[in-house]
């Protein structure tokens, strides 16, 4: 659904069409100003865009780059001659272990400078294995980009120009782009009225962190059109706040970020914020990362993450074991190529995940832009690290994750890998669901409904064990909820 402004300015409800989607961008003065939005530009004329800006990117890199320059000259590769998207095959993919063995290498350095190349800010990607992160640095052109980004990303998802939000990203130790990104799209790009939760890790000196308690009545208080955070914890926002009796009826749109929300998920968030007086509330989940700066994000439910800024980055999906590019539709390793950065500036890097991409419109909004495709279960991409033997089998836990995500009385849940006995490694591998519960559902349902699933799902039996839900996810103590465990003993 499309909330438009009328010429009273009231918002009024409205499918998502194409037609209503021209409607809404009309409606909104600053995103019918941005008329260079490449969007809804035909294949042909995206790809120029893209091309034009790869070419002047390989100079940059051809200049500055101190990791790509070797590569160029190990690989006897002349970078003049990549001018097209299309060329890109001829280049390596770059992995993340690249990337942190050395990020100063991957900085452009270059040889004449403007004052747009000085640098901005440093961010930082999160999960490294070996725990130091990895700087990423963000140029006033990096920045200047990412507003843009962020700004059209919220076009995609039908956000309106005023709007107030409250960001529920913690403030965490190290620059994490969640908290900040959030804080540049619901205040800068769309010159709204943002709030910040601000929970997170206490500072032992600087009391600038708030209480969880704090961060639910926050949204009552500035009565949020539009809430922001990593998908678990907004979820527990909304679910306190429930039990609290709050009104939440102000509440037109949630932004989950940080992990997949698969459809269970998202109706049991509407269900709540219905039960608190909100009307059909848009519960979206962008996919983002720290080396985009930004988010896809969706039009409307499942309609695919949008690329919001196909000027800014190429993206592709290339097979596993051989690199090769996939067609749209296949799943495979999902790539972005920088088009337009001179901070930290990266070519054919692997992000991590499994996805599938399409180039073909968008029925909904009649987009032409990059999408993501629902490629997994009813989520957008898992991470490869996650395939895991268990019985000699391999298994996509994303696919459980679903499943048992969609289940109704599942509250929360978590996956334990684990042995018959953990004290012999030669025991059996055992598959547990710990549960927690909420609603009227018995509990031999819930069971009997998610054996069911489980065996469909990854044709194998589970043993399903009902907790309280603190004991799966604590949200005063932790960032988002563990779903996957394995306790195994490793070889
Ligand atoms: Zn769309």
């Amino acid at each position: 659904m499309l909330r438009i402004r009328n010429a009273e300015g009231v918002t009024v409800l409205h499918e998502t069409t194409p037609e209503n989607t021209r409607k809404m961008i009309a409606s909104e003065p600053l995103f019918a100003a941005d008329t260079d939005d490449p969007t809804f530009l035909s294949a042909g004329e995206i790809k120029e865009i893209q091309n034009r800006n790869l070419k002047r990117q390989m100079e940059r890199v051809a200049d500055g780059s101190a990791y790509y320059k070797e590569l160029f000259t190990r690989e006897k590769i002349d970078p003049a001659k990549i001018t097209t998207v299309d060329d890109l095959v001829r280049l390596p993919l770059t992995f993340k272990k690249d990337y942190m063995k050395d990020p100063e290498a991957f900085k452009l350095n270059l040889s004449n400078p403007t004052l747009y190349d000085w640098l901005w800010e440093v961010t930082y990607t999160t999960g490294t294995t070996t725990g130091v992160p990895t700087p990423f640095y963000n140029t006033i052109n990096d920045a200047y980009a990412t507003f843009q980004l962020l700004f059209r990303a919220m076009k995609i998802s039908g956000a309106i120009s005023g709007m107030r939000s409250v960001n529920l990203f913690p403030l965490g130790p190290i620059p994490h782009i969640g908290f900040f990104r959030a804080r540049d799209i619901t205040t800068m790009s769309l010159f709204g009225q943002g709030s910040f939760g601000c929970t997170g890790m206490p500072h032992p000196e600087f009391k600038i962190h708030r209480s969880f308690d704090y961060a639910v009545e926050l949204v009552e208080r500035v009565e949020a059109q539009a809430l922001v955070g990593v998908a678990s914890f907004v979820r527990r926002i909304i679910m306190k706040a429930e039990e609290q009796g709050r009104d939440y009826s102000h509440v037109e749109g949630v932004e989950l970020l940080g992990e997949a929300a698969p459809r269970g998920m998202r109706d049991d968030i509407r269900g709540r914020l219905g039960n608190m007086g909100a009307d059909r509330p848009f519960i979206s989940n962008s996919y983002g990362f720290t080396e985009m700066q930004g988010a896809m994000s969706e039009c409307e439910e499942f309609s695919g993450c949008h690329s919001p800024d196909p000027s800014l980055f190429f993206f592709e999906v290339t097979d596993e074991k051989t690199g090769e590019r996939l067609p749209d539709g296949e799943t495979g390793l999902l790539v972005i190529t920088h088009l337009n950065r001179t901070g930290t500036a990266l070519l054919r890097y692997v992000i991590g995940d499994y996805a599938a991409i399409t180039h073909e419109p968008c029925s909904r909004c009649g987009r032409t832009c990059m999408r993501m495709e629902v490629a997994v279960g009813s989520t957008y991409a898992s991470r490869t690290s996650e395939l895991i033997n268990l019985k000699g089998t391999l298994i996509n836990p994303e696919v459980l994750r679903d499943e048992i995500a969609n289940t109704k009385g599942v509250t929360e849940y978590q996956v334990v890998f684990t042995k018959k006995d953990l004290s012999d490694p030669y025991s059996a591998d055992e598959l547990i669901i710990k549960v927690g519960r909420s609603g009227g559902r018995p509990e031999e349902d819930i069971a009997a409904d998610l054996e069911k699933r489980v065996q469909r799902a990854v044709e194998m039996r589970a043993r399903i064990e009902f907790v309280e839900m603190s004991e799966i996810f604590d949200p005063t103590v932790a960032l988002k909820a563990t779903r996957i465990v394995d306790l195994r003993p490793t070889e």
